[in-house]
Formats: C-alpha cells, structure tokens, sequence
C-alpha cells in the first residue's frame, strides 16, 4: 500500500470516530472514561469499531479480509489505541488468536475463520497458565487423543477476552513428554462445548485496561475435533512462536497510541498554561523535555515501522526485529510517559478533568505493553540468545551478505516501496546471525552524509552530518559488544546464556539498532515523507536518545537543536498531527 493511501485510509478511520475530547463523537474520552471507571467491557467501543470494519484489516484479503499490508492494521490500531487500548487490544486479541490459522490452517479453517470474524465472532489466545508464565513448556493443559479428536483438560490463566469470546485458540501438550514437538493448538469453540466442561475463571480486576475482559477457563474432558487442530500435531510450539512474532510487535501500537496521547495532552496544556510570565512550552527546561519525548516516538516509530514492514518483506529475520522492537519500544516509551508527566504536573492526577482526565488512564495502560504477548526479559533473552553470532557477522559480514542487507533494507525502509504479500508461516525462529538493518548501517551512514549535502540550509546540513557522526559511533559500539560476549563466554561456558551481563549488552545492541532503523527511514524515505519530516535537528535529538544508552552524560545536541525540533513538534500538534514520521492528520481539539 503507498503512503498515500494508508494516510487516508487512517484520516478515514479518524474521521469516522471522531475528536476524542467531543462527548459527542463516537470514540470520546468521555465515554472511553465512563468504561475505564466502571470496568465494563467496552461493547459499544468495539461495535463502533466493527461497523467502521477495522476488524477486516486484519484479516487477509485472499480469504475475505481487507488486510493486503501488516503496517495498515498496525497503523488503525495505534489510531484506536490513542483514544482507549483496551478497545484497542480487544480487537488485537481476536486477530492473535486467529493467527494460529493464517500460519498453518487449512483452508476451511482460514475461511471459516475470516468469515465469523468478519461477522463478530470473537476470539481469545489462551497461551498463558497460572504456575507456569513465561516457561510456556512446562504449560500443563494436555490434549488426550480419542477417536475423532482430542480430550482438552487444564486451565488457561491471564487470557484476555476470556469471557466474551466465543472461541478460544489454545495450546496443549500432545506429548506427555513435552519438548519442541509435544505442543499442538487447537480452536475451541465454547458454544459447541458439552455442558459443565468449560468454566470461566472470575474475571480480574486490572490497574489498567480496567475495561477489559481478563480471566481465564478451565477445560475439563472437552471434546474437540480433529479438524479443530491447527497444522500437524506437534507444530504447537512453532506456530505459537510465529503468532508471538506478530503479537509482540502489534502490541507496540499500544505503547505508540498511549504516549501519542500524552504528549499531545502535555502539549496542550504547556500551550496554553502561563508560569512566571511565559507559557510553559517557552520554558528552556520544559521545551527539552517536550522534545525528547517527541523523540522518543519517533525512535518508536522507526521501529515498529521496520518491525511491521519486515514481517513481509525480512520473514527470515522477524525472530530478531520482533524482539528488539519488544524490548525497545516499551521500556523506552513506559520513561517517556514519566517525561510527559513532569510537564503536567498536578493534572496528570486529576480524574475527572474534562480534558486531562484521560491522562492517569493512558499512564496505567502503556504498562499492558511491557509484559503482555512476552515479557520484556524474555525478549532480551531472545536477543541475548542470538547476541554472539549477530556481532560476529556484523563485525565481518563479507560483501555478499552486506550487500543483501542493504537491498533488504531499501525495501522495509522505503515507507513507499512495494512489499511482498504476507506470509506469515515463512518467518523464522532464528535469524542465524543476520541483522539487516546493523549489516547496512555503514551504507546508512553514507547516504545520511549524502543527504547533508544535498540540504540548502546550512543549519540543517550541520545536523545531518552531525547525525552521521552519532550514528558512526553508535555503530563502533558493535565492536566493544562483541568483546563483550566473547569474554563472557570464556568467563561462564555453558552458563553464558544466563548471565545477567549478557542481558546489559542486549539492551545496548537494541539500541544500536534502533540509531541504525532512525538513519535508514530517514535516507531511505527522504522523499517520501511529508514536510516538516525528515529533519536534521529531529534526526540529532533521536540519536541523542539513543546515544545517552551508552554515554548518559554526554551532550550531543544544544540549544538550536531543542528549538527546531519544537518547533516541528508545535507544528505537528497545532495541525493535529500524529507524532509520528507519517503524517496522519487526526480529530483532535486542544483545549
Ligand atoms: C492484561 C493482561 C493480558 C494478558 N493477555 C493474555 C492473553 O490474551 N493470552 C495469554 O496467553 N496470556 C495473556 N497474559 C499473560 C501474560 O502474557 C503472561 O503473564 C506473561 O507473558 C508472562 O510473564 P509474567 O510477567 O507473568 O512473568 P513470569 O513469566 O512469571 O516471569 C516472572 C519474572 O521472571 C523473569 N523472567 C521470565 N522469563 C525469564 C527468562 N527467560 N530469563 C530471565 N528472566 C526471566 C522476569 O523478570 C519476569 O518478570 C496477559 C496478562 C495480562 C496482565
């Protein structure tokens, strides 16, 4: 899909559900509120969101969906989840849970399935068990082969739409043994379930989300068909791992939604609020507070934008991308939120303000992001697991798998460019060393010295080059990484994978390689994006960010820096910008 097109299809959506701050339009804060206090399921929400048809662009076109690219979904999910993430992950969750059949089901199942969820068939992804969380295979719900089909029995618990769904994928051990091959999932439909084998566990009550529907069930000598498998027996593991993919990244869009509309509530207030003679957005420490935060969304957004686009243009590499997104993009955004807050001030606290009520809400849901769909540890686990060999190849990756990187890379970071049709069963579980978007980051680094070049301001042009210079130190970071994890192997043998200092370096590779995805959207997309974007002092700041991972006190930016990108930034929020590279233009009134 071209930028163009995707940018109306969300000014369409926002259009549709109107500004948020009118109780009068159809997705108002006001009412989001009125389900948050009262914990109910948001009904209404979701139906509001179903006759729109949102719910079609995340099922594939070729079976009856509407969804052709993962970004166009991705993108009206962080559109919904700006207003209420729980709405939002309420309708995630029903395309999580169908995954499962996009990746390995049989025709039937993929039509069958597209065509009840396009008619409001909802559906819940029971992975999660009580004793167990993260060590899904030590899961214990067993699936009892009986002619015709299996026998489910166990509990699933911590499962979202637990209550309202009407059919349930879940994962159960097809070998007592376990292992790899001792998983199968299977779509239970609970309206088809013989009476007193299925019982709902009580719901929970939540900090956030408070209106979602979070529970569990428990399955006893429930009957399900052969033909409610999906894929072959003992695929369990490797699907679920090809759904997680998909999962961890699409949760993202929570984090983005939320902290959008955090700035965009600070910003309305430093806008408007008078301190000590001058608006707060003129104060010097307020303004650089503002910037970052902007940053910071931009640095999410160079991510899950590679993340989304990779997963049809990288399959080979999504076990890297969706990790590194995962990781990033929440712990980086939960800080954000903190920054945002120091700009409210008092009125972060105030409930029932009838325009920064809506605050306190987003401050507990962007938390949903950092343990849902894999835990934040477990995700640098996967990087960590990885680390050793990623830094090898990208110390000498040869001129063949540089230059396939660089191709690759031109394809996920032209936001324009043509992507292949969704494949979801071709992602991979590991990326067997290769990092596309570190592999090219010397090429990153060139054209971004190009791009100075080519600027007619001076100012700007300082900018780029300065960025380049960031980013070329970011990337000599690789090197001491790779000393890293070579010393820790000697230091800790077999129990390398373990050691906690492993986990730092993982954290420090992610953030080089967010500074890599920042440099490539904005070569590669130069020319596509929409002015004010891209912009050097933007560009610089973002780094800024990154960089401080590694050197917390060393100052990249000054105070030229801080003005433009409020500049772009006061722009952005006057015109009812997304705080995105992408200009959507959103229903949004600021006072
Ligand atoms: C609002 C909400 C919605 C949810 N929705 C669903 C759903 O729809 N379906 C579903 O199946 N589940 C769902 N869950 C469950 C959730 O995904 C799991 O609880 C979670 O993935 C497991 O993580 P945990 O935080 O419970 O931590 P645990 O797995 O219990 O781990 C505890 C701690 O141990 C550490 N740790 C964990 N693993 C490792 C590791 N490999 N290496 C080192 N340290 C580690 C971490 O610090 C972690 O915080 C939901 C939970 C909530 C709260």
């Amino acid at each position: 899909m071209t930028v163009s097109h995707l940018i109306s299809l969300a000014e369409e959506v926002e259009r549709y559900l109107g500004d948020p701050h009118d109780p009068s339009s159809r997705m108002s804060y006001q009412r989001i509120l009125e389900h948050d206090e009262s914990e109910r399921y948001p009904h209404e929400l979701v139906d509001v969101l179903h006759e729109w048809g949102l719910h079609t662009y995340l099922l594939p076109e070729e079976w009856g969906g509407r969804a052709i690219d993962v970004e166009v979904g991705f993108n009206l999910l962080r559109l919904v989840a700006r207003r209420d993430p729980a709405a939002a992950t309420a309708v995630m969750l029903t395309d999580l849970a169908f995954m499962p059949a996009w990746i390995a089901g049989t025709a039937e199942q993929r039509e069958g399935f597209v065509r009840a969820i396009t008619d409001g068939t909802k559906m819940a992804w029971g992975l999660s068990e009580r004793h167990h969380g993260s060590d899904v295979l030590a899961n214990e719900m067993r699936a009892e082969k009986v002619p015709g089909g299996y026998l489910l029995s166990g509990e699933k618990y911590l499962i979202g739409n637990a209550t309202v769904s009407d059919v349930v994928s879940l994962q159960a051990r097809t070998d007592e043994r376990g292992g790899p091959g001792g998983w199968s999932l299977f779509a239970v439909d609970k309206r088809e379930c013989a009476p007193g084998t299925f019982e709902h566990l009580p719901r929970e009550r939540l900090h956030g989300l408070r209106a979602s529907d979070l529970g569990g069930f428990r399955l006893d000598q429930v009957f399900v068909p052969e033909s409610s498998r999906f894929g072959e027996e003992g695929r369990g593991l490797e699907i679920s791992i090809k759904g997680a993919q998909v999962a961890r990244i699409s949760i993202c869009s929570m984090s983005l939604g939320a902290v959008d509309t955090a700035l965009r509530l600070a910003m309305d207030f430093a806008e408007q609020r008078e301190i000590f003679g001058r608006k707060v957005v003129e104060i010097p420490y307020s303004r650089r507070q503002l910037a970052e935060c902007f940053a910071d969304l931009l640095i999410g957004d160079a991510l899950c934008t590679e993340a989304v686009r990779g997963l049809q243009g990288n399959p080979a590499q999504a076990s890297v991308f969706s990790s590194v997104v995962k990781y990033f993009v929440p712990t980086l955004l939960e800080r954000t939120m903190a920054q945002t807050s120091v700009v409210l001030g008092a009125r972060l606290y105030l409930r029932d303000h009838p325009h920064f009520g809506v605050y306190q809400k987003m401050m507990r849901d962007v938390l949903v992001a950092i343990f849902a769909d894999g835990n934040t540890v477990v995700n640098l686990k996967n990087i960590a697991l990885e680390l050793h060999e990623l830094l090898g190849t990208a110390r000498d990756p040869g001129e063949e798998l540089r230059a396939g990187a660089e191709k690759s890379v031109g394809l996920l970071y032209d936001v324009d460019a043509k992507l292949p049709r969704w494949q979801p069963q071709r992602q991979s579980l590991f990326s067997r060393g290769k990092d596309d978007t570190v592999l090219a980051m010397p090429d990153g680094i060139e054209r971004l010295r190009a791009l100075a070049e080519r600027q007619h301001d001076p100012a700007q042009r300082r900018w780029y080059l300065r960025s380049a210079e960031v980013a070329q130190r970011l990337m000599g970071e690789l090197d001491r990484l790779h000393e890293g994890t070579t010393r820790l192997k000697q230091r800790w043998g077999k129990e390398y994978s373990t050691s906690d200092e492993l986990f730092r370096l993982g954290e420090q590779y992610c953030a080089v390689h967010a500074g890599a995805a920042l440099v490539h959207l904005v070569t590669r997309s130069a020319d596509v994006l929409q002015d004010p974007m891209p912009d050097g002092a933007v560009l610089l700041l973002c780094l800024e960010r990154v960089w401080r991972q590694f050197r917390s006190d060393e100052p990249v930016t000054d105070i030229d820096v801080i003005d433009r990108v409020v500049e772009v930034l006061r722009w952005q929020h006057s015109e009812h910008r997304l705080f995105s590279h992408w200009q959507f233009r959103l229903r949004a009134s600021s006072s």
